[in-house]
């Protein structure tokens, strides 16, 4: 995490675990919490919105809307707002929570360990033409039918285990 303690510059320094820092030469103590993540697999007609990531990590692979949520705001309102962002589409309160699973997300140099927290959407009718793009952050949007993914071609590790849960679950229908 860190060499030096960012409040005295003491080399002094401890790590407990992967979430505790301290300094041994003054009273600064960091903990790198868990940040809650969110992800969104919107189910259409068509088959599931995957966007085709247009930047690290993960770039050119799949993944869902969805990302970090920011201070003082819920799950859905964040889930709300990524899609917003990435796709330029509100889901509304179509919102469900489905499942929650922990993921890393390496972004220069740094790890971070998330607590994923994944939704669904139902959304029948929902074709690229009601979608805008946020093409930095996403190349291209696909629907694409579960069992015509091939889980390496997706980015995150919780989004892999999000994608099989949802299918069992729809299996279990
Ligand atoms: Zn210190």
């Amino acid at each position: 995490m860190f060499r030096y303690c960012p409040h005295c510059g003491s080399s002094q320094v401890r790590v407990a675990g992967s979430q505790r820092f301290s300094c041994d030469d003054c009273t600064f103590v960091f903990f790198q919490n868990v940040a809650t993540a969110t992800g969104c697999i919107i189910s259409a007609k068509t088959g599931v919105l995957f966007e085709v990531r247009g930047k690290e990590p993960g770039k050119d692979k799949l993944g869902f809307p969805g990302g970090f949520v920011n201070p003082g705001e819920g799950a859905i309102e964040g889930i709300r707002r990524e899609c917003v962002e990435e796709i330029g589409w509100d889901p509304g309160e179509n919102v469900r929570f489905m499942a929650s699973f922990p993921n890393e997300y390496r972004y220069k140099g740094v790890l971070y360990h998330t607590c994923d927290l994944y939704f669904t959407v139902s959304a029948p009718e929902l074709t690229l033409s009601d979608l805008t793009l946020d093409t930095k952050e996403t190349r291209e949007v696909r629907f694409i039918m579960p069992h015509e993914i091939a889980l390496d071609d997706i980015a995150f590790d919780a989004a892999k285990k999000a994608l099989r849960y949802f299918t069992l679950s729809m299996a279990r229908r």
